[in-house]
């Protein structure tokens, strides 16, 4: 699969992850790494166990989520 991005601009680069929002193959470039909480931060004082998940998306869908 080649990226998404990169494909619109005519430019077949090979993806290296897959957004989880919309699908798209995102190359090294395009890729947006987050770390995500999957739950509620730990009260002031409490050890944190839970790790944050990563979730890969698209430039496109990055721009959205920040714009909520
Ligand atoms: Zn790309
Ligand atoms: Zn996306």
């Amino acid at each position: 699969m080649n990226c998404f991005e990169c494909d619109q601009q005519g430019q077949p680069v090979v993806a290296v992850a897959v957004c989880s929002v919309c699908g798209a193959g995102v190359c090294a470039t395009h890729v947006r790494t987050e770390a995500k909480q999957l739950r509620q931060p730990a009260h002031p004082g409490k050890v944190m166990h839970e790790r944050p998940a990563r979730q890969l998306t698209c430039p496109t869908c990055r721009v959205a989520e920040e714009a909520v």
